[in-house]
């Protein structure tokens, strides 16, 4: 409903969100266990609080790292549900660092309730340690990300950075936008934070014209000898077959 009227309004969930309520919508009644309590998914709600705007600075409350956090506790959820993990105790600690670190951004943010207070001041206190652990490595990863950045470009004339095959990825792993080449990777690149080296975002070059594209978008041919070659776009005839459509 709230999608439908920011819709046809042409204004934000938020704005919606106000307007409905101004209007006498009572969203608390949605929330009632009769027969079933209105839920959103995470996606929807993440969706919502980009909305939000601090009313003093204008700043977004949610940044680009909350919403990788998001993805990347999305994924690690998943996991957990299929018993596809294994955490060694130091990914254990990160993991947690990660997850303080953002719960207590959160409940900052959104002023929900007092953490410190909530889990006592020892436990408090190994969180923090922990959130530090992780912040201190993420702040190491993307210095990795900016150094090899510089040095790829440096002595480059600005019109020919064009030609420079040189991009930063988001991890599929860990959600951090922290993929960069490596030459000691086997796909060419490497996650300078969990050092995973498989992405489907990765340009692969075309066997047949050598334009590159994301692996995923590449069509793959198996060919008589065994051997599998990428074709892009055109050459695969996908081009030639959505015209004819
Ligand atoms: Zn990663
Ligand atoms: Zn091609």
């Amino acid at each position: 409903m709230l999608k439908k009227r920011a819709k046809s309004d042409s204004i934000n969930l938020l704005q919606a969100f106000e307007v409905l309520q101004s209007e006498g919508f009572d969203f608390e009644e949605a929330l009632k266990p009769v027969p079933h309590p209105h839920t959103i998914t995470l996606d929807q709600a993440l969706e919502f609080a980009k909305c939000e705007k601090c009313q003093i600075t204008g700043v977004d409350f949610v940044d680009v790292d909350f919403c990788n956090d998001i993805e990347w506790l999305k994924g690690l959820r998943n996991k957990i549900e299929h018993y596809q993990f294994r955490l060694p105790p130091k990914e254990v600690r990160l993991c947690i660092g990660r997850l303080v670190r953002g719960v207590a951004e959160f409940v900052d943010i959104f002023s929900l309730f007092d953490l410190e207070k909530e889990v006592g001041k020892d436990s408090y206190h190994v969180f923090e340690v922990l959130a530090d652990e992780y912040a201190h490595l993420l702040k190491e990863a993307e210095r990795d990300v900016a150094e090899k950045e510089e040095e790829a470009y440096r002595g480059v004339r600005h019109k020919h950075y064009v030609f420079i095959d040189w991009n930063v990825y988001q991890c599929p792993e860990c959600s951090n936008n922290t993929m960069i080449p490596s030459e000691d990777s086997s796909t060419g690149y490497k996650c300078t934070f969990c050092s995973n080296e498989e992405s489907d975002e990765i340009e692969v070059a075309c066997d047949c014209c050598g334009a590159m594209e994301s692996a995923e978008e590449m069509a793959t041919w198996q060919m008589d000898d065994g051997t599998i070659e990428n074709r892009c776009y055109f050459c695969s005839g996908q081009y030639q077959a959505d015209k004819d459509d």
